[in-house]
């Protein structure tokens, strides 16, 4: 499945394809849809023929909410899950008992990948309820065999000490509370000498991140992407080559649109992730506008495997758009992490002053470069504004604060605060 290529790889698509759409046609919103676009399952003959149906927009299935969306009645929903909730109301996503099976294999066939196997003791270390990390990681670990601790997040100290005691070999988190595991560890002088393997996800992270991370817990980092609508996390990962994420071509048909135009791009050229699944038995998709920005990589993967984006560099949504510049949270975390003067976290602050939008950038210092000398801390504070400015092409206003000082998150680490909205 994972190097299916060519003719075989077009026929699988498109019988799931079709499978997929007459699916969708059981949901009346679909059913709608189909029909004013004038397109029934007899118009997709290739894969491309998709082009002719509509996209599928968040604000549809939160229109949708609670289980508008369902293709299958309530009883043959064995579980529910809800988006995190990051962009307003929460969507709710049904699953089959073979929906569970297919997401299940999905990751385990993540985890394979990166050479994890039932030797290894899983540490998941992501919230356990609505969110689909939790318990999507869980069922896919069990699967492949490992020896799973259902760690949750919170008490960073006794996830710690499970490490160290069950001589955990694969750590599952955010990126932003693996750096916050890691930052403890240091407090409590233990290296983590069990930890081999990190999976990290559910939000953008760069390469100077994995360095830090790889460094700090010990471990070869890798990059894993989903979303509750397309099952939850095990949509997307990174293979050993760690240069791109293999998105699973036999169940995700991915297309990468201009967000303006709706045309579709080639490989190579960024834009917004749209993905129809092609798997899916409570809630079939079509053409979902992810939101998510990335592009289709355009060389072959040397492992063999098929089609990979790269990284994802924020939602179309994240951005910010600061005196006409559009600015995105992962440009200012790549800029800063670059710096060896800078510690684990920053907040970003956007004021509207005198009909100006300034952006204030707290930035928590490295414990090694923290010292009380104003002089050298403004010569700090000028590089670090430089640094951002080459970047971003604008001017911002940084802020140094005393390592430890701002808040930490166990789930998705929230860096932006907008108050250009509020009356002064
Ligand atoms: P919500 O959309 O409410 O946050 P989810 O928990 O389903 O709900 O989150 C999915 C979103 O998380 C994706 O659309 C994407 O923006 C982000 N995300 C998930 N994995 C990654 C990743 N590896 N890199 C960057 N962003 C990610
Ligand atoms: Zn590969």
């Amino acid at each position: 499945m994972e190097t299916l290529k060519g003719a075989d790889l077009e026929a699988l698509q498109l019988k799931r394809l079709r499978r997929t759409v007459r699916q969708a046609e059981k949901v009346p919103f679909y059913a709608q849809r189909l029909k004013e676009a004038g397109v029934s399952v007899d118009d997709i003959k290739s894969p491309g023929d998709l082009t002719k149906i509509p996209f599928t927009y968040k604000k549809d299935l939160q229109s949708g909410y609670p289980f508008g969306f369902l293709a299958v009645p309530l009883k043959q929903v064995v579980r529910i899950h809800t988006t995190s909730g990051t962009t307003g109301k929460p969507t709710v996503v049904g699953y089959t008992r073979q929906d569970l099976d297919n997401w299940s294999e999905l990751i385990a066939r993540n985890l394979t990948m990166v050479g994890l196997t039932d030797e290894d003791i899983f540490q998941n270390a992501v919230n356990y309820g609505l969110f689909t990390g939790g318990l999507g990681f869980h069922y896919g670990a069990e699967k492949v065999g490992m020896t799973v601790v259902p760690s949750a997040t919170g008490n960073t100290k006794r996830q710690i000490e499970m490490i160290d005691d069950f001589g955990v070999t694969a750590l599952h988190c955010t990126p932003s509370y693996a750096m916050h595991i890691a930052e403890v560890a240091e407090e409590m002088g233990t290296t983590l000498n069990s930890l081999k393997t990190g999976i990290f996800g559910a939000e953008p992270w760069s390469d100077n991140m994995r360095k830090i991370l790889e460094e700090k817990l010990g471990v070869t980092a890798y990059d894993s992407y989903g979303m509750s609508e397309l099952y939850g996390p095990g949509a997307a990962f990174e293979c050993p080559e760690r240069n791109g994420l293999h998105f699973w071509h036999d169940s995700y048909y991915v297309e990468i649109i201009d967000s303006e135009s709706g045309e579709r791009l080639e490989a190579g050229e960024r834009g917004e992730l749209v993905v129809t699944p092609l798997n899916k038995e409570a809630m079939p998709l079509l053409r979902y506008r992810t939101g998510d920005l990335t592009m289709l990589m355009d060389d072959d993967c040397p492992c063999g495997r098929g089609q990979r984006i790269a990284r994802i560099m924020g939602r179309s949504d994240d951005m910010m758009v600061i005196r006409g510049i559009n600015v995105f949270p992962s440009q200012i975390e790549h800029v800063l992490s670059s710096l060896p003067e800078v510690g684990d976290q920053f907040m970003v602050y956007i004021d509207r002053i005198n009909h100006l939008d300034e952006m204030t950038i707290e930035v928590e210092m490295n414990r090694e470069f923290f010292s009380g000398e104003l002089q050298d801390l403004s010569r700090v504070q000028k590089k670090m504004m430089a640094a951002l400015k080459d970047v971003l092409n604008l001017r911002t206003k940084v802020i140094l604060v005393e390592p430890g000082s701002l808040p930490r998150f166990e789930g998705k680490a929230k860096h932006v605060v907008d108050r250009r909205g509020q009356a002064f």
